[in-house]
């Protein structure tokens, strides 16, 4: 089966088993038959989740001046979900098959026909499903101790509005970004870990004038589709797609989202809302707290818009993954832009003997400082080049009989093929150039 020949399902089920094969994401508690909407990431996965996230931080906060990051808990007073609307309105419409007892989302079933037995007009009344998971705060299990696992790490956001003004150098316009586990108790989880029930966002509040907001919303959806496309999503398989008017939420003045043409279908990775004053007024109005800001240039006071870029880091993860897939002849390839790549360098002796392991591990502590690093001397060269592809490094260096005589080393690339000689004193240089250039 080749990348782009087989179907779309083989292609997802390949992906899926290349994961599980390669330590890049399993079933969460697999060993106990595992538990719907949940995945953990394994030693690749983990690198490869946490380069995302990274590049997204500092491509978001530290390398801007106009946005700070915060690290929000994941249970808020109750109060917080009432006010962003989530404990009245965060539901699903839900439908339960008769036949099958399979449950639904009402607004998914085509000809009133079930998805999985096929009956036709045999599901119960729609009812509405809350995706928030609720909790007990402390020892007793009464109504007065509820609590939510966020569904959201913006509100966070929005209730500390306050304390990050106070306390920081920020002016309007200025952001405050977060990245954090998010919980939803989704109906349906599906397609991998497309939609799962714990997940991660990354998440920015864009605080603006409110005559500014349509210049940053036309800003931050560019950037935004952008930012894949840096990371080496491929264009064509990226859209911006504009939210009709009657899909807006009714705060909404606008939005938009990123999306990806995954093997199961073109899907959202990340929304782009100018969410007006919505949230910080609401949050006024149940705290009783004023979060107005006051302008000292133009001596106004005003309740600032907000324009949200709202991406999955898990969503994000899975696109890389897919997009970056490929068989090919001779091998599976993931083609990982080499700054999301979970592997920088593969550190291989030719042979393992004649002082070349030595040598490659002194080269090994060498890298290991600068990037996560992979020593490996098992098996015929060939076949360690293959588990490296399939891996997706973007180099392996190679240690051979000449390395001791000309201080240097074979650095092959994983797209190309193609092989040069790099002095080993310069190693650390070369690999820098090659991954923050590409
Ligand atoms: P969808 O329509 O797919 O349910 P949404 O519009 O409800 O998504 P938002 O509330 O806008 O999603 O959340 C922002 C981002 O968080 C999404 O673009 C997505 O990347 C991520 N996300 C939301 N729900 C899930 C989920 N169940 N699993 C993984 N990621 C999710």
């Amino acid at each position: 089966m080749s990348g782009t020949k087989g179907t779309t399902d083989q292609r997802m089920q390949a992906i899926v088993s290349l994961c599980k094969r390669r330590g890049i994401i399993f079933q969460s508690s697999e060993i106990y038959g595992g538990l719907n909407g949940c995945w953990d990431y394994g030693p690749l996965g983990v690198e490869l989740k946490r380069n995302v996230k990274e590049n997204w931080w500092r491509d978001n906060v530290i390398l801007r001046d106009d946005i700070v990051g915060v690290d929000c808990s994941i249970l808020m007073n109750p109060r917080v979900w009432e006010a962003s609307g989530h404990v009245s309105s965060f539901t699903d419409p839900m439908v339960d098959c008769m036949q099958c007892k399979g449950r639904f989302r009402a607004d998914h079933i085509v000809n009133n026909q079930c998805p999985t037995c096929g009956s036709k007009d045999k599901f119960t009344e729609v009812r509405h499903f809350n995706l928030m998971f609720k909790t007990h705060v402390g020892a007793l299990e009464d109504s007065s101790s509820i609590a939510y696992l966020r569904p959201e790490t913006c509100q966070g956001i929005f209730a500390n509005f306050d304390n990050v003004v106070n306390t920081s150098r920020v002016k309007v316009p200025f952001g405050i970004a977060q990245i954090g586990k998010a919980f939803r108790n989704e109906i349906n989880p599906r397609n991998f870990t497309f939609r799962s029930r714990e997940f991660e966002q990354m998440e920015m509040e864009f605080f603006t004038p409110p005559e500014e907001a349509p210049k940053w919303f036309e800003y931050w959806k560019k950037e935004r589709y952008e930012w894949y496309l840096r990371y080496g999503i491929k264009r064509e398989r990226l859209h911006l797609r504009e939210h009709e008017k009657t899909e807006l939420a009714h705060y909404a003045a606008g939005c938009a989202d990123v999306e990806y043409d995954f093997p199961f279908g073109c899907s959202e990775l990340e929304g782009i809302a100018n969410r007006t004053d919505y949230d910080l007024k609401q949050h006024s109005a149940f705290s009783k707290k004023d979060l107005s800001y006051f302008d000292q240039p133009t001596n106004k006071r005003f309740i600032p818009y907000v324009i949200e870029p709202s991406a999955g880091a898990d969503r994000a993860t899975l696109a890389f993954l897919v997009d970056a897939y490929e068989e090919e002849a001779e091998r599976t390839v993931l083609r990982f832009h080499p700054k999301i790549a979970p592997i920088k360098a593969a550190i291989l002796p030719l042979v393992n003997k004649d002082g070349m392991p030595e040598m490659a591990e002194k080269i090994q502590s060498a890298l290991k400082r600068h990037w996560n690093v992979f020593f490996d001397d098992k098996g015929a060269i060939g076949r360690r080049y293959r588990r490296q592809d399939e891996a997706g490094t973007p180099f392996c260096v190679t240690v051979d009989g000449e390395s001791a005589k000309d201080n240097s080393v074979t650095v092959r690339h994983r797209d190309a093929m193609n092989q040069e000689r790099v002095g080993i004193d310069h190693l650390v240089t070369f690999l820098t150039k090659a991954i923050q250039g590409a």
